[in-house]
């Protein structure tokens, strides 16, 4: 059909999408909600180089800086060298690498599973979790500030998808109730919130999960390498391993690499295998992401010093920050390494990031739709790679902000 349009009316098209395009932009720009990419010149390390400028960042996830750790930099220049930079297939033809299933069985001890499945991404990995096991027939029920990866599989799953106010299980045990009686129902949810950084209480979810017999997913992106006595995520920490049905969880933040993974039973790993579109149809993990990765965990089980500064450092900061009148959302103890401080609107959260870089520190801000409506807010990461003179830096460029801005109590949201 396309090339029998007459060229003059293919050009209008051209031309009016494109006007709309701006159009929108525009608007975004106006509303102070345009987003735009800014290219680093240096590791993801508390000292980054952004534009020719230096910063201290507060805004990567290599929460243990592993990423750029000597050993896991070695093991993936070792696998690169033995064996290439690329997979060359998807893991059912010939992408399935001796390395592919060494990191499954680690990951898989790690969390206490039967069986764990590498995917390229986290995201791919939600994706799997949910198109795979839940259908039309079925329910979702999840934590409205879920990952935006969880409500998009929750859509795709074509499942009846409903949401419960952040952390209020009274409502998900209603919601769960209400579902279709012979459905199979499905109650999910992250385990640390990743714009909040507060953690979901995995004991009674799972007891909700139990009374309404449903089956209990978590998202652990966060949690994995971070939290627990073997850095085996939240569920270790609250002592729940043994009544979740499946984990997400992702190489691509404390472990420094790229990937995601599922762990969980035997069956349900198998089952991954023969029908998660986003696993058969997609190029293997490459080999210095499977290496790195490896070496990655061997240093989260060995040297619990990294996760304990992270936790002081992350206790430190917000008991600081809350000091001085930010509000720092709700969050209880664990202290996770994600610290919000939340402004209200887009232009505030700009601004104060804004003279926060012309200070030397890179600290982001996170806007409507990525967070709701007039909860627009800096968005603190911590790493155990910070040094403390980088922290008192952090601390003192807050102080200065809130007595600049009069800032002692933020709208709240
Ligand atoms: C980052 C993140 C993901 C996605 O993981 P990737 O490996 O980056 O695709 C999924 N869920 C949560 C909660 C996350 O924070």
């Amino acid at each position: 059909m396309r090339h029998n349009l007459l060229r003059g009316e293919m050009l209008r098209s051209r031309e009016s999408w494109l006007e709309s395009l701006s159009r929108n932009l525009a608007a975004r720009r106006e509303g102070h909600l345009f987003r735009e990419l800014r290219p680093l010149e240096s590791a993801a390390e508390p000292e980054i180089t952004v534009g020719g400028c230096h910063f201290v960042q507060f805004a990567s996830n290599n929460y243990l800086g592993l990423a750029t750790h000597p050993e896991v930099i070695a093991a993936a220049r070792e696998a690169t060298e033995r064996f290439g930079t690329g997979s060359g297939a998807s893991r059912l033809v010939t992408g399935s690498m001796a390395l592919h299933h060494q990191l499954e069985q680690a990951l898989a001890r790690f969390k206490h599973t039967e069986a764990a499945l590498l995917f390229p991404t986290g995201y791919m990995a939600n994706l799997a979790a949910l198109t795979t096991f839940a259908g039309e027939c079925d329910s979702i029920i999840s934590d409205k500030l879920n990952h935006a990866s969880l409500l998009d599989a929750a859509r795709f799953s074509g499942a009846a998808h409903r949401t419960f106010p952040h952390c209020q299980y009274r409502r998900a045990e209603e919601l769960l109730q209400r579902s279709q009686p012979d459905s199979r129902r499905f109650l999910v949810t992250d385990a640390v919130f990743s714009m909040d950084g507060d953690v979901a209480d995995l004991a009674a979810l799972a007891d909700v999960a139990e009374r309404t017999d449903s089956l209990f997913f978590i998202d652990d992106a966060h949690g994995t390498g971070v939290l627990g006595p073997r850095g085996a995520g939240l569920a270790e920490l609250q002592n729940v391993e043994d009544r979740i049905d499946l984990t997400v969880g992702t190489l691509s933040k404390a472990l420094g690499s790229l990937g995601g993974f599922i762990a969980g039973p035997r069956a349900a790993i198998d089952t991954l295998i023969n029908s998660a579109r986003s696993f058969i149809f997609t190029t293997a993990l490459p080999p210095a992401c499977a290496a790195a990765a490896l070496a990655a965990l061997r240093i989260v089980e060995a040297d619990p010093a990294r996760r304990s500064r992270l936790a002081r450092l992350a206790h430190h900061v917000r008991t600081e920050l809350r000091g001085m009148g930010f509000d720092c959302g709700s969050s209880t103890p664990p202290a996770t390494p994600i610290i919000p401080v939340i402004l209200g609107d887009a232009a505030a959260a700009l601004a104060a990031s804004d003279s926060l870089k012309a200070r030397g520190l890179f600290i982001p801000a996170i806007r409507p739709p990525t967070v709701p409506p007039n909860s627009a807010r800096l968005r603190i990461s911590l790493m155990a790679t910070h040094t403390d003179a980088h922290i008192e830096q952090l601390l003192e460029a807050f102080r200065e902000l809130s007595q600049k801005r009069g800032l002692c109590v933020s709208p709240s949201a």
